[in-house]
């Protein structure tokens, strides 16, 4: 370790404080229903797992958004858990068979002016890097940026994975009601592709008052639908705004097994073909559907037969495990990979951990 780096961890080690919360719904502790504890082993052999989709905050950059002004984002208080272990998170690991969490944060700062926005990243990118240098065998992340300002967010990037030890960044699914695809976002993009950064895209409640106000009742739909809807209209704007033709290097990793997309996706290969005069910014350069297989989706969708049909879409070398921790959305979560039909044992080995690990440079 290069001693800027480890004076840098020394200064840090503790300074913000680090609690795992979850997604979208009240916390829970995990249901203790996986039957495959770590170590994993496939076929005698002990795999590495690794789990892409984990949830932490930063106590003192939440306090520091609620206390502004300039900041809205209240509803950031229900998804802070303060006082969860890390005994008890790893315990957690052990018992769902994961070997490496991949942490991140939900982007709630989108709103945020630029100073502050750029003080509650510093603040958490910190925390995250120092936490992970310390407990470097179990635990990654992905690094927070402020992408309402593309240009600092770059620069967030590039600070975090040179210096700090992060893989990648985690974005929301649009960002203050913009779409991912806007060319105002094309700096970050351009820096996430020359960095082989891994861009972890999570999805945000809707910033849509019409779509917020349908989604209301019963049934959590903002977060059920809503959730994977945001996803899709993100990876599809992606696709039609020619994003990933212009930048073809990155590393996309979509939340949710991408929501909708991989299930409907060829209605988008028929849409512009059947009505080419309502496709007037052009085609892009492939057929929309072979955009997903240059993504990557994370495994949380519940049935065998969803992640059968996820692989048999996208391949089985772009799907990664997720748990969506510490929120119980998923409690088995190398169970479900190997009770998918129709993978091999490689297929296993490189969803629950083999392709995160070369992706996201474990070793
Ligand atoms: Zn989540």
């Amino acid at each position: 370790m290069r001693a800027d780096r480890r004076r840098f961890l020394k200064d840090v080690a503790g300074a913000a404080g680090l609690v795992f919360v979850g997604c979208g719904a009240a916390a829970q502790t995990p249901r203790p229903a996986s039957r495959t504890h770590r170590p994993v082993v496939v076929k005698g052999r002990r795999i590495k797992t690794v789990d892409v989709h984990a949830h932490c905050a930063v106590p003192k950059a939440n306090e520091l958004l609620r206390r502004a002004p300039a900041s809205p984002t209240g509803a950031i208080g229900p998804l802070v858990l303060e006082g969860e272990a890390l005994t008890a998170r790893l315990a957690a690991m052990d018992a769902q068979g994961v070997d490496v969490a991949v942490l991140s944060i939900n982007p709630t700062w989108y709103e945020a002016e630029r100073d502050l926005a750029a003080q509650v990243i510093a603040i958490q990118n910190e925390a995250m890097a120092s936490f992970c240098a310390a407990h470097a065998d179990r635990f990654a992340a992905f690094a927070t940026v402020a992408l309402q300002f593309p240009d600092l967010a770059a620069e967030q990037l590039e600070r975090g994975m040179k210096t700090m030890g992060f893989r990648g960044a985690m974005i929301g699914g649009s960002v203050a009601g913009q779409e991912l695809a806007d060319p105002r976002f094309h700096p970050f993009w351009a820096k996430a592709e020359s960095l082989g950064a891994v861009v972890f895209i999570h999805p945000q409640a809707s910033t849509s008052t019409e779509l917020n106000a349908r989604l209301k009742g019963n049934g959590m739909l903002g977060n059920v639908i809503g959730n994977p809807l945001e996803t899709t209209i993100a990876l599809s704007h992606l696709i039609f705004e020619g994003t990933l033709d212009r930048f073809p290097g990155l590393k996309i990793c979509a939340a949710h097994g991408g929501g909708y997309l991989p299930s409907y996706m060829s209605r988008s290969d028929h849409g512009c073909v059947t009505f080419p005069a309502q496709c007037t910014a052009g085609m892009p350069k492939l057929t929309p559907t072979a955009y997903l297989k240059r993504l990557y989706y994370d495994s949380i969708v519940f049935t065998p037969e969803a992640l059968r049909h996820l692989v048999a879409e996208v391949g089985a070398d772009r799907v990664v495990m997720g748990t969506d921790y510490p929120y119980p959305w998923v409690d088995a979560p190398v169970d479900h990979v190997l009770d998918t039909p129709g993978l091999s044992d490689a297929d296993r080995e490189a969803i629950l951990g083999g392709t995160a690990a070369t992706l996201l440079k474990l070793t």
